[in-house]
């Protein structure tokens, strides 16, 4: 309710309000510092196909704020985003997923590293030198591209079509793949999916969660994964979590999730430990268990 009462603009007094920009300004405050501080995190959720074997990974940043515990991004993005913090903060998580990737590369010679998608903010985008900066986040580590996925927003194609597409297609050449995040909640026209760089549609947690056989939501995947068929385009299904949800969604003809269902978000060793009892990629074999 912070968030939200800091948009508004403050065209009248109401009781609380000057608790929410205390607490906003506090947010701020303590987020200035966060960096210094290393009290930021990321965690990793699994996304897998149907027969529950990893086919990727999403970065997920955390804040570990001291006397407040741990901070979900809901909170503190949207203060990161006004502020201008999250051009650092972005620059931050790039940087980790990327040392986080050439980790992974070494924990598991011999296997493909799952490719690793990082979230990134409309603001980060377009800042003037984000294409350099991913670029030498990846040659710092000696990664390519092609173990990279980039998580936009449909926002972000409402924007400068012109700017959005030049720069995608120079990370698209380095080998790099772009996700179209909270997909079916924005307003982008489906053209777009055609003149960019996108191979990902991630279908928003709002249409899964409500998800009956027969209901609107599924009129609304249904028609995703329609399209995204006829544009050659792979598509996730987000906030699976129950076994109903999966068995829809697998109907549906929409084979990979992410979700509680398979994994909350956990850190780093944790998730190699649930890795190394499923098997990467293409590498194992395990029985379908769903
Ligand atoms: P998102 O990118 O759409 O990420 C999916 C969100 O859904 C995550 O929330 C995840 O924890 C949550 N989720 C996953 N499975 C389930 C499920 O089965 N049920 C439910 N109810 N939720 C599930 P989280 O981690 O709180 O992140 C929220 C949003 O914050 C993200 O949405 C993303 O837009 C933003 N965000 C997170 N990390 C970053 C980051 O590093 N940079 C930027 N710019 N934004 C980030
Ligand atoms: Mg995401
Ligand atoms: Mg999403
Ligand atoms: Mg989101």
């Amino acid at each position: 309710q912070v968030k939200e009462r800091g948009r508004n603009g403050l065209a009248f007094y109401q009781p609380g309000m000057l608790d929410a920009v205390r607490t906003r300004l506090s947010i701020e405050n303590a987020l200035r510092h966060a960096l210094e501080e290393d009290e930021f995190e990321l965690v990793f959720q699994p996304q897998v196909d149907s027969d529950s074997r990893p086919v990727g990974v999403e970065a997920l940043l955390r804040w570990n704020r001291p006397g407040y515990g741990r901070v979900m991004p809901a909170e503190f993005i949207p203060v990161a985003e006004d502020s201008g913090l999250i051009l650092p903060v972005g620059n931050w998580v790039l940087r980790t997923a990327c040392a986080t990737l050439s980790r992974w590369r070494h924990l598991m010679p011999g296997n493909p590293t799952l490719p690793l998608s990082v979230n990134v903010s409309p603001r980060q985008f377009f800042q003037a030198d984000f294409v350099p900066h991913v670029l030498d986040c990846l040659g710092t580590y000696g990664l390519s591209g092609n173990h990279l996925e980039l998580e936009l927003t449909e926002s972000v194609l409402l924007d400068d079509i012109v700017e959005t597409r030049s720069k995608m297609r120079e990370l698209a050449g380095h080998g790099i793949r772009f996700a179209l995040d909270d997909f079916g909640t924005g307003y982008s026209s489906l053209r777009y999916l055609q003149q960019l760089p996108i191979t990902t549609l991630k279908i928003d947690q709002s249409f899964v969660r409500e998800l009956r056989t027969n209901d609107d939501n599924t009129a609304i995947i249904r028609s995703i994964l329609s399209v995204a068929q006829h544009l050659g385009l792979k598509v996730v299904a987000e906030g699976v979590e129950t076994d109903a949800q999966a068995r829809l969604l697998d109907d549906l003809g929409c084979r990979i999730h992410q979700g509680y269902r398979y994994s909350v978000p956990i850190g780093e060793r944790e998730f190699l430990a649930w890795i190394g009892s499923r098997g990467a990629g293409r590498q194992t074999r395990e029985p379908a268990t769903r």
